[in-house]
């Protein structure tokens, strides 16, 4: 946990944000500024900075992650796919240091990205 990481104060609960779904591990909400129809955004309650940053000990944690991202497509009503981006680092565009899954659908995506 980390006293002044945003993703770390939503996961305790100090903005009121609306989980879609929630486990003692993952947390996850709507992202505030929608790259498409869907756009949600999953994260682990522990504070970890980056896909880069994880450790053995997390292997069972990033299961429960991509599990939660799964039930989210279905609950989502995604049938025809969707796509699950975990920005890392500077040159991956990750802008807040706090691990989370962009789950984004509910339009046809393009491919490659920027
Ligand atoms: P990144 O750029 O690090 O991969 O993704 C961070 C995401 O968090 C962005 O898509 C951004 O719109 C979203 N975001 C940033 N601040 C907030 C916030 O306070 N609430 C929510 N729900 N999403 C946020
Ligand atoms: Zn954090």
């Amino acid at each position: 946990m980390s006293a002044d990481c945003l993703f770390c104060k939503i996961a305790r609960g100090e903005f009121s944000t609306e989980f879609l779904l929630e486990t003692e591990h993952v947390a996850s909400f709507r992202d505030i500024n929608p790259q498409a129809p869907t756009h949600i955004l999953v994260i682990p309650k522990k504070h970890i900075e980056s896909l880069a940053h994880l450790e053995a000990e997390d292997q069972g944690l990033m299961g429960e992650l991509l599990l939660a991202v799964k039930d989210l497509a279905a609950q989502e009503g995604l049938r025809d796919g969707y796509r699950v981006v975990v920005n890392t680092g500077r040159d991956g565009g990750q802008s807040v240091g706090h691990l989370h899954f962009h789950l984004l659908g509910g339009r046809a995506l393009q491919w490659p990205p920027g």
